[in-house]
């Protein structure tokens, strides 16, 4: 007798970045040399003067329980960083720690939106925001930023999806999987659009604010009227080389925030001890590391966007920060290598992965059906050998 799932579960899809990084590394454990361009974190290990912290948080006996939304000398931290790097004013109560971005892009979403309210969401997005809208029985309505716009919506394309059933905008930028930044101007124009609809709310995900290479990083809760409707996300998983150490947070309004705090105390309680220990360590201590991973992720962009222009049929974009590239790959629909006919971006990057033993991930899970996603975050020598192979694996395609 088969078991029968719960109807949310039957709407999901797996998380499709997660899913490839999965087979990769089990044809790496078959021995095949894959070269693992797949899921998004950095590939550096974590500071040592954090590791230390989380060391010494042991033996000071962080072992018990933490408070729901995080100990108070995280919050105020992350008060601190808001303060002095976006010079934006919160409260240590206003702020709400998770277990990384992912919960607290969760959590705001349960909190807010409810069975057939929308979500607009600027396609390519990160794949999990459809699936967790979903989850919360909201409808995800997609805007579409093509590449020859650098993959960013504008606000004539908000204002046009924006309908009375619109409770909430999901903006990404640094944008994974497109590297787009926002610069502040644009931010301004999708404001004055927002305050307009005093009822749509916008998460704010910032998870990549500090892999930037335009040196300056835009938030649209800074814009005029905007704080009060915005629940920004971010944490330490990206600037600190940190993805498992699962802490992320929200700075929302205090509403929004003791919600979310709600939901959290009835679900996973407060965040991992150690973790929020070594997270006050990261933002307290000297920001020199966060600067090097940063310069060694321009570098790499560079390197990549260089060797990408040189694979005839690809076009692509020049990101502006996180550590993805998207390429459109499109002009391979259609051909073939005598064994097996590529008809998207998945069938691409399926072929990517057993051809040229590159993982990377096709487009179509993050809503953009023509492009496909590699993280670079990954050493130059991996990079130079994923794009030959690449180049050699698409040579043979008729
Ligand atoms: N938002 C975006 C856009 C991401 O790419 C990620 C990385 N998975 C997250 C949120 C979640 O980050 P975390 O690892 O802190 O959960
Ligand atoms: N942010 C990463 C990615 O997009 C991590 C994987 C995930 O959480 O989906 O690949």
């Amino acid at each position: 007798m088969s078991i029968i799932l719960s109807d949310r579960v039957k709407r999901l899809s797996p998380s499709a970045t997660l899913a490839m990084s999965q087979r990769s590394s089990e044809l790496k454990a078959q021995g095949i040399d894959i070269i693992n361009m797949s899921v998004g974190e950095p590939d550096f290990n974590t500071p040592d003067h954090i590791k230390a912290a989380a060391k010494k948080a042991v033996d000071d006996n962080y072992t018990r329980y933490s408070p729901v939304p995080g100990y108070p000398e995280l919050r105020k931290a992350i008060v601190n960083k808001l303060k002095n790097e976006n010079n934006l004013e919160y409260t240590t109560d206003q702020i709400i720690v998770s277990n990384g971005a992912k919960q607290s892009v969760c959590n705001a979403i349960m909190a807010l939106v409810s069975n057939g309210d929308e979500v607009i969401i600027p396609a390519p997005y990160w794949v999990s925001y459809p699936q967790m809208v979903l989850m919360a029985d909201g409808t995800p309505v997609f805007v579409e930023a093509k590449i020859e716009a650098d993959f960013k919506i504008t606000p004539e394309q908000l204002e046009a999806t924006i309908t009375d059933k619109t409770k909430m905008l999901i903006l990404c930028s640094p944008c994974n999987p497109t590297g787009s930044v926002y610069t502040q101007k644009e931010m301004e124009g999708l404001a004055e659009v927002l305050r307009k609809y005093q009822n749509v709310y916008v998460i704010c995900d910032e998870i990549y604010e500090h892999i930037n290479y335009t040196g300056e990083h835009a938030s649209l809760a800074s814009c005029e009227g905007m704080k009060e409707r915005c629940i920004i996300v971010n944490g330490v998983s990206k600037a600190y080389a940190m993805t498992g150490w699962r802490i992320g947070y929200i700075a929302a309004p205090i509403e929004i925030a003791k919600a979310c705090n709600k939901l959290q105390g009835q679900y996973t309680s407060g965040p991992c001890s150690v973790s929020q220990i070594a997270a006050v360590e990261a933002y307290n201590a000297s920001q020199d590391c966060v600067e090097e991973m940063r310069k060694a992720f321009e570098r790499r962009k560079n390197l990549i966007v260089k060797l990408c222009k040189e694979i005839p049929g690809f076009e692509v974009n020049d990101p502006k920060g996180a550590f993805y590239l998207f390429p459109k790959c499109s002009y391979y629909f259609g051909k073939t290598d005598g064994k097996r006919v590529i008809n998207n971006s998945t069938d691409f990057a399926m072929y990517l992965l057993e051809e040229g033993h590159v993982a990377a991930v096709g487009g179509d899970a993050f809503g953009s059906a023509e492009c496909f996603r590699m993280s670079y975050a990954t050493s130059d020598e991996n990079i130079i050998e994923a794009i030959r192979r690449i180049k050699e694996a698409v040579a043979k395609l008729k």
